[in-house]
C-alpha cells in the first residue's frame, strides 16, 4: 500500500535523531497509520471481529442496554457511545435492539480513522464523532460500548535484567526494528530474569475517563476484549495481517498490532473512580446468559436455508475453543444504577 514504507522510514528516522523510543511510542504511531490508512476488517482485510461474524452479537449488546435502560426507569437524556466503532456493524445492530424496545438514543463515536468514520457514518448518517472520549458530552447517562478497542491501545513493556526492571526501547538495524532494555523503572515485582511486563497507560487513562463520566452522569459501560482477567507477566504483543500472526518488528503500519487486555488493571483504575465492576465474565458465558441461543434458533426458524450458517456464528462466538474464552466482558455501572444483565 501506498506510503507504508514512509512509516518504517519515519519511525527509523525517529529513533537515528532522537535515540531508541518506548514500545508504546512504536505502537502508537504504527497503529495510528494502520488504521488512519485502511479499513482492515472482514474476509478481505486482515482480521474479523465478533460484530462481523453475526448481527447476533450487537443484538445482544443493545438488548442487553435497553433493558438496563427500562430498570433505571427510561431517562430520557441518555446517549449510545461507542469508542473505537469499526464499520459501524454493532453499533447499527444494537441501536436495532434498542429502537424494538423503545430506546432511540442519540449516538457519540469515538474514531480516529478517517477511513472508518466515512463507513460508520455510512451506516450511522446522525452519529457525531469524537477524537478521544474527553469530548464526550457532560451531562446525561451514556451507554457506553467498546468491542477489540482497548487491545489496539499502545503498552509500555518493562523487562526483568539482572540489574532490576528496564522499560523495552525499539532501536533499528538493516530495515527491521528490534528491542533493547532502556532506563530502570520503578518495579517491585518479583519475577526472572527476561520476564516481561506489559502496561498500558493510553488504557487506564482511557477507562478513568469513562468511569468518571458514569460515575458523575450515570450509566453504564461494556467493555469486551481478548485478555487476561489478572495482571500477569508475559509477552503478549502481536501483528495480525491476513488473518494471520505476523511479525510485530517489521513494516509498522502495515499490520495490526495489539496486546492482551489486563482487565484487572482496567477494573481497579475504574473502581477508583465510584463505579462499580460487574465481572469480568467469559463472552462465551455473558451471551449464553443474555439469550444468544433463543436468538439464533429464532433466526434459524425465519431462515431455515441458513441454519448452519447461524448455528456456527452462534458456536464461533460462544464456544470456549473459539471466541467464547479468550475473549471477556468487564461492565461499569454507575452508583444507583442497576446491573446490567448477563454477570450473575
Ligand atoms: N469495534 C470494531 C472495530 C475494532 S478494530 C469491531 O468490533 O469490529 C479497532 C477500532 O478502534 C477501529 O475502529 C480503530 O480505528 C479504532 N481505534 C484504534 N485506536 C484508536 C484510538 N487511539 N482512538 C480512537 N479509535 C481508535
Amino acid at each position: 500500500m501506498r506510503g507504508d514504507a514512509q512509516m518504517s522510514d519515519r519511525l527509523a528516522r525517529l529513533i537515528d535523531a532522537g535515540g531508541p523510543i518506548s514500545v508504546a511510542h512504536y505502537m502508537a504511531e504504527a497503529n495510528a497509520h494502520y488504521y488512519g490508512t485502511r479499513d482492515p476488517l472482514g474476509a478481505a482485510g486482515d482480521f474479523t471481529t465478533a460484530p462481523e461474524i453475526s448481527q447476533m452479537f450487537g443484538e445482544m449488546i443493545g438488548l442487553c442496554l435497553a433493558e438496563l435502560w427500562v430498570r433505571a426507569g427510561r431517562p430520557a437524556d441518555i446517549r449510545y457511545v461507542e469508542l473505537g466503532p469499526g464499520r459501524g456493524t454493532l453499533a447499527a445492530d444494537a441501536l436495532r435492539a434498542m429502537r424494538a424496545a423503545g430506546l432511540q438514543p442519540p449516538v457519540e463515536l469515538v474514531e480516529t480513522s478517517p477511513v472508518l468514520r466515512h463507513l460508520q457514518a455510512a451506516r450511522l448518517p446522525s452519529a457525531r464523532w469524537h477524537d478521544d472520549a474527553a469530548s464526550l458530552p457532560g451531562h446525561g447517562p451514556l451507554l457506553i460500548v467498546a468491542n477489540e478497542f482497548f487491545d489496539a491501545l499502545p503498552v509500555r513493556q518493562l523487562v526483568r535484567t539482572g540489574g532490576g526492571w528496564r522499560e523495552l526501547m525499539v532501536t533499528h538495524r538493516h530495515g527491521s526494528f528490534q528491542r533493547v532494555p532502556g532506563s530502570p523503572a520503578p518495579v517491585t515485582m518479583e519475577a526472572e530474569e527476561g520476564a516481561i511486563l506489559e502496561t498500558s497507560p493510553a488504557a487506564v487513562a482511557v477507562v478513568r475517563e469513562l468511569a468518571r463520566r458514569i460515575a458523575g452522569q450515570g450509566g453504564a459501560a461494556v467493555i469486551i476484549d481478548y485478555g487476561h482477567v489478572r495482571t500477569g507477566l508475559g509477552d503478549t504483543f502481536q501483528a495480525v495481517s491476513a488473518h494471520g500472526y505476523a511479525d510485530p518488528w517489521v513494516e509498522p503500519g502495515t499490520r495490526d498490532l495489539t496486546a492482551h487486555v489486563d482487565f484487572q488493571a482496567l477494573g481497579q483504575a475504574a473502581a477508583a473512580e465510584g463505579v462499580r465492576l460487574l465481572g469480568p465474565v467469559e463472552q462465551g458465558a455473558w451471551l449464553r446468559a443474555l439469550g444468544i441461543e433463543a436468538r439464533a434458533a429464532a433466526l434459524a426458524m425465519a431462515s431455515p436455508e441458513r441454519a448452519d450458517e447461524i448455528a456456527a456464528a452462534r458456536d464461533r462466538l460462544t464456544q470456549p475453543e473459539q471466541m467464547g474464552s479468550l475473549f471477556k466482558v468487564l461492565a461499569l455501572a454507575a452508583p444507583g444504577w442497576p446491573d446490567p444483565e448477563g454477570f450473575r
